[in-house]
C-alpha cells in the first residue's frame, strides 16, 4: 500500500524513463515554434527589467524534448543578442531518456535533478506543464473524520488522517488535493527571489481559484486510462492550484503575477502578429497550419482558458510582460 503521492511519483518516474510522452500527448511547444520564441522574448524583456545581470541563468524545469528552449534561444539570438551572450542554460530534468532528447536540441546546457544544485545567481526560469506532473495527495472528509487516499493493488483505499485546515464543514465527500512537491518548488524559487534578482514563469492547467475535486488523470497510448492500473504506462497529472502556489510564493518573499488565461497572455505577447509574420514567408499549407496552431493555444474552448500563466518576481520590480 502506498500513499497516492508516492504512487504518482513512482509511476511518473517509470513512465518518463521508458516512454516517449509526446506520442501520448502534445504540449504547446510541440504545437508551434512561436510558443517558445515568444517565451524567449518574454525572458529578454524580463532581463532588462531586472537590470541586465551578466551572467544570467536561463533555467527550464521539465523541458520535455527541449523544443521550447531551442525555439527560445533561437529567437533570443536574433532579437536580443546581448541577452543571448549573457545566458547560461540550466535544465531541470530527472528522466535520462528526455535528457538525451534535450541534448540533441540544446547545446551547452547543464542538467540538474532539481533546483537545489542550480547555482545561486540571477535567473529567469521557464516551466511549461511541469507542475502538473508533480505528485499530489488527496484527502477527503467523511462525516466527522478525515481520510487520505492510498493505492493498494490498483485500487484506492482510505486511511484515517489528521484534519486538513482547508475545508469548510459542509465539504463532506469532496476531495481536496495537496501538491506539496509543486508548493516546495515554488517556495524554493521564491526564496531565491527574496534575496536576489530573477523571475519565473509557469504555464500549466488548472482553475483560477482553489476548488475541491478529483483532478487526477492519466493518458496512455494517447487515450485517457485508469490512473491506478499498470503504473509506468501512463502519464499522471493533476490540476495546478495556482491560488495555493501564489500564496506560498508571497509567504516566501516573492511577488506573484496572475494567473492569466494562456490565450490572453500569449495574445498580449504578440502570438498572432509573430505567427502572421512567419506565415507570410511560408507556402500556403504551412501558413495555414501555423495560424491554426496559434488558435489552438489561444482559443478559450481549446487551450486558451484552462491553461494559465503565472509569474513570480522579486519585490519592487515592475510587472513582467503579459501581466501588466
Ligand atoms: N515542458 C515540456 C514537457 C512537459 S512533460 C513541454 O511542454 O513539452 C513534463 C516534463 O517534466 C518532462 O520533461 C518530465 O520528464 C519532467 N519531470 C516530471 N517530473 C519531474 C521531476 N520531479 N523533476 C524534474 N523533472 C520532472
Amino acid at each position: 500500500m502506498e500513499r497516492l503521492d508516492a504512487f504518482m511519483a513512482r509511476a511518473n518516474a517509470a513512465y518518463y524513463a521508458t516512454h516517449d510522452p509526446f506520442r501520448d500527448f502534445t504540449t504547446s511547444p510541440e504545437i508551434t515554434q512561436v510558443f517558445g520564441e515568444i517565451l524567449g522574448l518574454w525572458a529578454a524583456v524580463v532581463w532588462q527589467q531586472i537590470g541586465r545581470p551578466d551572467p544570467v541563468l536561463l533555467v527550464e524545469a521539465g523541458p520535455g524534448r527541449g523544443t521550447l528552449m531551442a525555439d527560445a534561444l533561437r529567437a533570443i539570438g536574433q532579437a536580443a543578442p546581448a541577452f543571448g551572450r549573457a545566458v547560461s542554460v540550466h535544465l531541470i530534468e530527472t528522466s535520462p531518456r528526455l535528457r538525451a532528447e534535450q541534448a540533441k536540441r540544446v547545446q551547452g546546457a547543464t542538467w540538474h535533478d532539481g533546483l537545489a544544485t542550480v547555482p545561486h545567481q540571477p535567473f529567469i526560469l521557464l516551466a511549461n506543464e511541469f507542475l502538473d506532473a508533480l505528485p499530489i495527495r488527496q484527502i477527503l472528509r467523511r462525516g466527522e473524520s478525515w481520510q487520505e487516499r492510498y493505492v493498494d493493488g490498483g485500487r484506492f483505499v482510505e486511511v484515517p488522517t489528521d484534519p486538513v485546515p482547508l475545508a469548510s464543514s459542509d465539504s463532506s465527500g469532496f476531495i481536496f488535493e495537496l501538491n506539496e512537491a509543486a508548493l516546495a518548488f515554488v517556495e524554493a524559487v521564491s526564496n531565491r527571489l527574496s534575496i536576489g534578482p530573477g523571475s519565473a514563469l509557469f504555464l500549466d492547467y488548472g482553475p483560477e481559484h482553489s476548488a475541491p475535486g478529483d483532478s487526477l488523470q492519466a493518458v496512455g497510448d494517447g487515450r485517457p486510462v485508469d490512473p491506478l492500473a499498470e503504473p509506468g504506462t501512463a502519464d499522471l497529472t493533476a490540476h495546478v492550484d495556482f491560488e495555493a502556489l501564489a500564496h506560498a510564493a508571497r509567504k516566501a518573499g516573492a511577488t506573484p503575477y496572475g494567473p492569466v488565461p494562456q490565450g490572453v497572455f500569449l495574445t498580449r505577447l504578440g502570438l498572432f502578429q509573430r505567427t502572421g509574420r512567419l506565415a507570410r514567408s511560408q507556402p500556403p499549407e504551412r501558413a495555414s497550419a501555423l495560424i491554426e496552431a496559434a488558435r489552438r493555444l489561444a482559443e478559450p474552448n481549446r487551450m486558451g482558458r484552462l491553461f494559465k500563466a503565472m509569474a513570480l518576481g522579486a519585490r519592487g520590480i515592475s510587472a513582467p510582460p503579459g501581466f501588466e
